[in-house]
């Protein structure tokens, strides 16, 4: 579904050239335009048309924002930084960008109706997509009881056996929210560590509903047209065993999402956007990056929000750099 932001967004000429655009619309991508948008430079945010407001879209409760002492769910802390960001003049598209030119010094962003938009300046702040598991199966039962989103899908498992795959806080949290349907839950893990936060592990451990599958990858998935079951395999004994499961959830990580820009811009062996230092500089003059397609190790929502915050002052002081005297004087 295409949602509306409550700015219009004014029909755009081609030929006009803006200071900056953000692609992407998390807690990185609208923090970035909070502040440029209070430095005047008039963002347009391109924040997507399916994946607007980022992960945290399809989370439930957020404990760890700072300033939220009950927590608050994702998708409001979302529209409270959309709303926040409009307040001060962000204009927000609701469109995807399907193409970006990044190389010369007016930048070139495409949407997927054709329109390009031109800017001095470009923030990347397009996040990271649900690691998949690789399975032949997966892509086969996709949407037919394999899932990447408890919170969208898990409803649909009342009383039923499910499984998540996965070690992270992901995992855990996941698990956590699909006792609330699950009959049982099943955690399957690749190792007998859980990589998740303590407070989140010992939630989980401590569940009723759930059982921990421990050192087992999962080799393949039964079901046609759905799932019907989950294929285990012991990392030490090579037993296999099946799950009893009408449903999966996949909760293995994210990689940063790139396609965009891959091929324009330097990226870490960690596949994320290579910047300068703590700065969020990329190779290219005038294109800047935030949040988690930088960021292969801390990933929180805080992080993103703060690495957005650092990449709109970087393009506040590239902005004031190049525009000249004779410039600034126009
Ligand atoms: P993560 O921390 O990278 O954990 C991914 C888990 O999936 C690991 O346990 C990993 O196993 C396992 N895994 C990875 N690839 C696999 C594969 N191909 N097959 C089977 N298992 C695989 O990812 P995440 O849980 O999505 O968390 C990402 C970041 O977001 C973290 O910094 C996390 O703290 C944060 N986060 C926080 C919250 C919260 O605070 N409420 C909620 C969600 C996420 P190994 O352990 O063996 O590597």
């Amino acid at each position: 579904m295409k949602r509306k932001g409550t700015t219009p967004v004014a029909s755009v000429q081609n030929d006009e050239i803006r200071d900056v655009i953000i692609v992407g619309s998390g807690p990185a991508g609208y923090t970035s335009a909070i502040y440029t948008a209070r430095a005047n430079l008039s963002p347009l945010v391109i924040a997507g048309s399916v994946t607007a407001g980022g992960e945290l879209m399809n989370t439930t409760d957020v404990e760890n924002f700072p300033g939220f002492p009950e927590g608050i769910m994702g998708p409001d802390l979302m529209d409270n930084l959309q709303k926040q960001a409009e307040r001060f003049g962000a204009e927000i598209l609701f469109d995807d960008v399907t193409n970006v030119d990044l190389s010369g010094d007016i930048k070139k962003v495409t949407i997927n109706d054709g329109t390009v938009y031109n800017a001095y300046s470009v923030i990347i702040s397009t996040g990271s997509a649900y690691r998949e598991l690789g399975l032949a199966d997966e892509k086969r039962l996709s949407g037919k009881g394999v899932s990447w989103c408890a919170t969208c899908d898990g409803f649909f498992f009342r009383d039923q056996q499910i499984a998540v795959v996965g070690g992270g806080d992901s995992a855990m949290e996941e698990a956590l929210f699909l006792t609330k349907f699950a009959s049982k839950v099943f955690v399957v893990h690749r190792r007998s560590e859980l990589r998740a936060s303590k407070i989140m592990a010992d939630r989980a451990l401590a569940h009723e509903k759930i059982e921990f599958v421990w050192d087992s990858e999962v080799v393949g998935i039964d079901g046609d047209p759905k799932v019907t079951g989950l294929r285990v395999k012991n990392r030490h004994t090579n037993d296999e065993t099946t799950l009893d499961v009408t449903g999966v959830f996949v909760a293995i990580g994210n990689d940063p999402r790139t396609d965009l820009i891959k091929d324009q811009l330097e990226l870490t062996p960690e596949g994320t956007i290579a910047v300068d230092g703590r700065s969020s500089q990329t190779s290219l003059k005038g294109v800047f990056a935030a949040g988690d397609v930088i960021d292969s190790k801390y990933r929180q929502a805080i992080t993103a929000a703060g690495s957005g915050c650092a990449a709109a002052i970087d393009v506040e002081h590239y902005l004031a750099d190049l525009k000249t005297p004779a410039q600034a004087a126009n």
